[in-house]
């Protein structure tokens, strides 16, 4: 598809220094792919606790390919028979899945209008529910809306079980408070990044996650041996030597969303409050319709089979100026 701005990634081409520098390093690492990787991926570590900050070593840092993988490893080391996921739905539609897949209980709780979350709401979900994991995604996918640390807090501190902060998006909200700040003396807290959105990577299938060194313990308990390639370790520590050149299309990234909400407000839509790369968009009168439609034209967006909305990405100006000038064609409400 000529447009695609169906799965949030960051489409704007890697920095060409870059890429090459990363060529240098996968030639290098093919030499030695005869031996395994190092299966604790320690300069990978590493390189994420210094890219991460907040004081972090390595052995506070667990990745794994992708943070689905992450996720997924989380959920066999504490999840499974007679155990429970919660979190506040529309969220991101891998928790329901990878709790099927781990035979954890899935307890989605809608999020109340607007779909921001509070420390009463999400303090009263989780007295009632009792889960033995709780996943807050912030900003969260589909609906774009931020998280506070409040939020993150009350969470915390409204059960015993563990809390996990899904990041994936953090590095496109303005203001940054990350609920890596939380983590000293909470050792149930975890929190996941990935370098598949801001950071270019999606390719690569990199996530990974900081928490108490005893929650990287557990991790390395469910994981199968190896799993990170020497390839995928080598792209990814390049890759974090040049996190500035790697995230400098973030400020125009947001904003062409800026642009994108200005269009689309002034077309009649009604945007919702988004710290991603995407927003959700409210005022379609059918969506799959419009769907339909930019998708004839060579441009993918994303139907969640939510009543009147459709996900749009924020692309480079390009695609961005493309896909306001065919919903601006459709006229009111769509096509
Ligand atoms: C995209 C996304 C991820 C997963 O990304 P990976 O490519 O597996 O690292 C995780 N959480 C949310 C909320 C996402 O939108």
């Amino acid at each position: 598809m000529p447009v695609s701005l169906n799965v949030n990634e960051n489409t704007h081409p890697l920095p060409e220094e870059v890429v090459n520098d990363i060529a240098a390093a996968l030639a290098e690492a093919v030499r030695g792919v005869n031996r395994y990787p190092d299966r604790e991926f320690l300069a990978l570590r590493d390189a994420l606790a210094t890219y991460l900050g907040h004081g972090l070593t390595a052995d506070q840092v667990w990745a794994a390919n992708g943070s689905n993988e992450v996720l997924q490893q989380v959920l066999q080391a504490f999840g499974g028979p007679g155990r429970s996921l919660l979190s506040f739905t529309p969220t991101y539609s891998m928790y329901p899945l990878l709790a099927d897949g781990t035979d954890t209980r899935w307890i989605g709780v809608p999020r109340p209008d607007g779909y921001a979350l509070t420390p009463d709401v999400v303090t009263a979900a989780i007295r009632k529910h009792s889960p033995s994991i709780v996943a807050l995604c912030g900003p969260n996918n589909p609906t774009g809306t931020s998280l506070d640390l409040d939020t993150v807090i009350a969470a915390y501190d409204a059960f015993d079980g563990m809390l996990i902060v899904d990041e994936a998006y953090h590095e496109f909200e303005e203001v940054r408070s990350s609920a890596l700040e939380l983590l000293p003396g909470r050792p149930r807290l975890l929190v996941s990044r990935t370098m598949s959105k801001a950071f270019a990577f999606a390719g690569v299938r990199l996530g990974y996650l900081a928490a108490d060194a005893a929650v990287v313990d557990a991790l390395r308990l469910v994981r199968l041996p190896y799993h990170l390639s020497a390839l995928t370790q080598a792209a990814s520590i390049t890759a974090l030597k040049h996190a500035d050149a790697m995230l400098a299309t973030v400020a125009d990234i947001r904003g062409q969303r800026e642009r994108l909400t200005v269009a689309l407000t002034e077309m009649g839509y009604r945007v919702h409050q988004s710290g991603a790369n995407f927003l959700l968009v409210d005022g379609f009168t059918d969506p799959s319709a419009t769907f339909e439609s930019l998708r004839s034209q060579g441009i993918l967006i994303r139907d969640l089979g939510i009543d009147g909305h459709l996900r749009l990405t924020a692309g480079t100006e390009a695609e961005t100026t493309q896909l306001i000038d065919a919903l601006r064609a459709f006229g009111p409400g769509g096509a």
